[in-house]
């Protein structure tokens, strides 16, 4: 047996196969497992698509016989020696054989060793052929896709996920946010990726789809075999391989002790958030979508502390019309309501990034230090009135509050809340509403708002602590790099001095204050914060009962 470290996102412990994830994984095509007795049509399939293509190639080079086609007839022959070649077919078919995969992941598996033995020949002949046999196998792809549509097959194909009972988990050495749909829809039910850290947006996202997870991960690269069975647990951020029965056992008993505990922490749900001598608390909850802010209803929250709108667009791969934000937002506003909603502006950027938004957001080289947030904000003010336009619509449906992220001095927030204004004065002339400003906040998550808080305090109506960054600005560690995660130090004192000061001058000039970082997750720190006077905290939706457990032990 042996384990690979990294670290862990969640509190759960799954058992599956290893979907050994592929360099390729950007090429779309569908993942699917077969059984022994479907390896022939499979095979068959394959060829099918092969000799399709060829034929194509085939047709063209016959049309253009009497031309004068010069390198393109050359291309056309070297790519008929590669959809022919031995190494691309009869290798993915003993690829379907033998790991039972459906023709399309074979031929993304092979591609991928043939590039990669391509790869370590620096000839540039050898580099040009690389890109031929990506374009071959990207073509094979699609001509599999439209066989399928011809023959229309009488069942369909069965996922990665559920035909023996266990489902996948996915190692993968990285994995972008928008690629998460794909894989879940595809069964996978757990992720192990070797980049990204417990407080970047890939951490977020896992934990506001309850996917167990690690990251950071040693590497897993000719360690764990596709197909094998691993361990996965994400409380301590190990993944187990080549286990015994005696390993297993022990294993499938904490994941019993884990659903009991979740079944007790569930008399919470129902109880108020007090400290042990009855100090209220305001627990609320970060929300990335309305399903969550459903679940966060349900089991008895304050209100939405942090409403990660850039969620919405990451999840859809796509820039929302108003109308859908206005959707979204509304809904949630009626499923809280009367309860508040802090909705918090976009904060695409860094490693929040859509594809279909490239052309806006040039390449920062320093990303975290680059344009998001408010700044993108700023510089698209047409961009941001879409949005709050949005906002201002559903603030008739509940009690919603506007949150702007990345502050770092107060202008940001003055040239704000022009924008927001302008968009009052048109929502309120189009849609003849009555509609009064909601409050306006800020995030406070950059060192130099959280040494002059006193001249954000008189242009905001609250304030809250977004520990992840504040703490990867105050410690100059990149959130999404493994390599610097062991930095990553809550209890540094120039963290704890940064908080301390936001805490007292929020409480001293009567502004309402919060904290929705990672840290309010962790008891041991919260405690600490709600000793110098805070009395609000919004957690991760699958934390809350959890921290409703332990605020009502500690005493004030
Ligand atoms: C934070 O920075 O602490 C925060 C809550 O915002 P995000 O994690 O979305 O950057
Ligand atoms: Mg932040």
């Amino acid at each position: 047996m042996f384990t690979l470290m990294g670290h862990g996102v969640g509190t759960d412990i799954i058992i599956g196969k290893a979907w050994v994830n592929m360099y390729f994984s950007g090429l779309e095509f569908r993942y699917a497992e077969i059984s022994e007795v479907e390896i022939t049509s499979e095979i068959d399939r394959l060829r099918r698509a092969i000799k399709m293509l060829d034929e194509e190639f085939e047709e063209i080079s016959a049309s253009l016989k009497n031309a004068k086609t010069g390198d393109f007839g050359n291309l056309l022959d070297s790519h008929r020696l590669i959809v022919n070649d031995p190494l691309l077919v009869v290798e993915t078919e003993k690829r379907i054989a033998e790991s039972l995969i459906n023709a399309e992941c074979a031929l993304v598996r092979q591609l991928d060793y043939i590039v990669e033995q391509f790869s370590k020949i620096s000839n540039p002949y050898f580099q040009e052929r690389k890109i031929d046999v990506e374009q071959i196998v990207g073509q094979l792809v699609k001509k599999l896709t439209l066989l399928d549509q011809i023959e229309k097959p009488k069942s369909p194909r069965s996922k990665l996920a559920g035909k023996d009972g266990t489902g996948w988990i996915c190692l993968s050495d990285e994995i972008s946010i928008n690629e998460i749909p794909k894989f879940m829809q595809n069964g996978i039910k757990g992720f192990a990726i070797e980049s990204g850290s417990p407080t970047s947006h890939l951490a977020t996202l896992f934990k506001s789809l309850e996917i167990p997870a690690i990251l950071g991960l040693q590497e897993h690269n000719q360690l764990v075999e596709h197909g094998e069975r691993v361990i996965l647990d994400s409380e301590s951020g190990v993944l187990l391989a080549g286990f015994d029965n005696y390993i297993l056992a022990e294993y499938e008993e904490r994941i019993k002790k884990g659903v009991q505990k979740k079944r007790e922490l569930k008399v919470f749900v129902n109880l108020p958030c007090q400290t042990k001598n009855g100090v209220d608390i305001s627990l609320m909850a970060n929300i990335e979508n309305t399903v969550e802010a459903i679940k966060a209803n349900e089991i008895g929250v304050s209100g939405i502390g942090l409403f990660r709108t850039e969620f919405l667009f990451l999840e859809k791969n796509k820039i929302l019309s108003e109308d859908e934000q206005f959707e979204a937002y509304k809904r949630v506003a009626e499923v809280l309501n009367p309860l508040p909603v802090v909705i918090r502006t976009l904060d695409l950027g860094a490693d929040k990034l859509l594809s279909s938004l490239s052309s806006k957001f040039t390449k920062d080289f320093n990303p975290a230090l680059g344009q998001r947030g408010i700044r993108f904000s700023l510089e698209n003010p047409d961009f941001f009135k879409v949005q709050i336009n949005a906002i201002l619509r559903a603030s008739k449906f509940g009690n919603i509050k506007i949150m702007l992220p990345l502050i770092t001095e107060k202008e940001e927030v003055i040239k704000a809340k022009q924008l927001i204004y302008q968009s009052l004065r048109n929502v309120s002339k189009k849609y003849c509403f009555d509609l009064i400003t909601p409050p306006i906040g800020a995030m406070i998550e950059v060192p130099s708002a959280a040494i002059a808080i006193e001249s954000l305090i008189p242009h905001i109506d609250f304030a809250s602590l977004g520990t992840n960054d504040l703490i990867q600005y105050t410690l100059a560690i990149d959130r999404t790099n493994n390599r610097v995660s062991h930095l990553y130090n809550p209890g540094h004192p120039a963290v704890q001095f940064l908080i301390e000061n936001v805490i007292k001058a929020c409480i001293k000039e009567q502004c309402p204050v919060s904290i929705c970082g990672e840290l309010a997750n962790d008891i041991r720190q919260t405690s600490k914060f709600l000793k110098m006077g805070l009395r609000e905290v919004s957690a991760n939706v699958s934390d809350i009962l959890k921290m409703k457990e332990a605020i009502s032990k500690i005493e004030l």
